[in-house]
């Protein structure tokens, strides 16, 4: 039987290494996009996969921007649509965070319908930030069916906001896709919180931008003060998990998987740190002040995500040792 082929847009990111790693260790062959030839190159030879193979898509906002990668590739039955841009700093956020989010998505399912039928099933990346308000309400449980309320216009004020923005109204363009052009694929989106683990294939450059929070506590010296920051974690490994059990399962068709795994702080980060490699120089981290941040983070309902994804997810702990080991092993 031939292997089934998994279409990956922005295979090089954080999250899509692990996504392609995974897929090719069960078996699959793997399409993926990236922006340039260069950086499609280095990530097949850090594949070092036959199995793999990788299309230029310069920018995600271009009038068919997935055209001809798909009508290159009529094998490819499934697509994971994670490419989006992962910045809070522009110099304009409508243009270069809102818009390619917004746009990529309607690009990559337009492409779908018009030059790949074939494609049976479509994952998408979507976040945490279209579920969830920024400012927490404890009295609130957010669930599958949750939405940020952030408005377009809101979208424009800054970095941050256009961030979330553009996750929020790039998932709603899904749905409006679905609904005015009634598609033949069923579509899976996928939602975490902030994404932190080891990087699928070492580290190489800089990091995107939820690694870098672990690593920037990593670097901490002594007498550093350590920001006061806390929210949800996911491990990176857990997420590309979840990418495949969306369109492997049928449960998963029309849902929002909303991946949570634990809270954090940034002490609880440095205190992880500190307990676990005993030359780093990082401050001890605050366990009051952990405990504290921590009481601030989302309340979830995640319980219909477990149920269709099945597994445990990764423990905070873990992660950053994890993390950590490989940010200290590659200086
Ligand atoms: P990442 O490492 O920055 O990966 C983003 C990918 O998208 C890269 O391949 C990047 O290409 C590509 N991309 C960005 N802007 C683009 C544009 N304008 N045109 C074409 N390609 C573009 O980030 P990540 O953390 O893996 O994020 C992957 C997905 O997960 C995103 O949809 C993000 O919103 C979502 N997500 C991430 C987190 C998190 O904490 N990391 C949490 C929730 C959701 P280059 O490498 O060439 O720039």
């Amino acid at each position: 039987m031939t292997a089934t082929t998994v279409f990956v847009s922005g295979a090089n990111g954080f999250i899509a290494s692990h996504v392609v790693k995974q897929l090719l260790e069960k078996g699959y062959n793997v399409v993926g996009s990236v922006r340039s030839a260069s950086k499609g190159d280095k990530l097949k030879e850090l594949t070092k996969s036959d199995n793999f193979s990788y299309e230029v898509v310069p920018t995600l906002d271009a009038e068919g921007a997935f055209d001809e990668a798909l009508k290159r590739h009529p094998e490819v039955t499934v697509f994971l649509h994670t490419a989006s841009p992962v910045t809070w700093e522009a110099t304009d956020f409508e243009k270069e965070i809102i818009q390619p989010a917004i746009k990529g998505t309607k690009n990559a399912l337009a492409a779908i319908k018009k030059y790949a039928p074939q494609i049976e099933r479509v994952v998408v990346t979507s976040s945490i930030a279209a579920v969830a308000d920024l400012q927490s309400d404890p009295k609130k449980i957010y669930d599958e069916d949750s939405w940020n309320s952030i408005t377009y216009e809101q979208g424009l004020q800054n970095g941050i906001l256009a961030y979330v923005a553009s996750k929020k109204f790039a998932e709603l363009a899904i749905y409006d896709f679905i609904k005015e052009e009634k598609p033949t694929f069923k579509v899976s989106t996928v939602q975490p919180v902030y994404v932190f683990g080891p990087q699928a294939y070492g580290i190489d450059g800089a990091l995107n931008v939820s690694a870098q929070f672990v690593n920037s506590i990593a670097q901490l010296g002594p007498s550093d003060k350590i920001t006061e920051q806390s929210g949800s974690f996911i491990d990176v490994r857990d997420v590309a998990k979840a990418h495949i059990v969306a369109f492997e399962k049928d449960e998963a068709i029309d849902q929002r998987l909303v991946l949570v795994s634990e809270p954090f702080s940034f002490d609880g980060i440095a205190r992880v740190i500190n307990e676990n490699f005993p030359d780093s120089k990082v401050p001890k981290g605050d366990l009051a002040k952990d405990e504290e941040l921590k009481k601030n983070v989302h309340n979830y309902n995640t319980s219909k995500t477990h149920k269709i994804l099945g597994f445990d997810f990764i423990p905070f702990e873990q992660s950053i040792i994890e993390s950590v080991k490989q940010i200290y092993e590659s200086k």
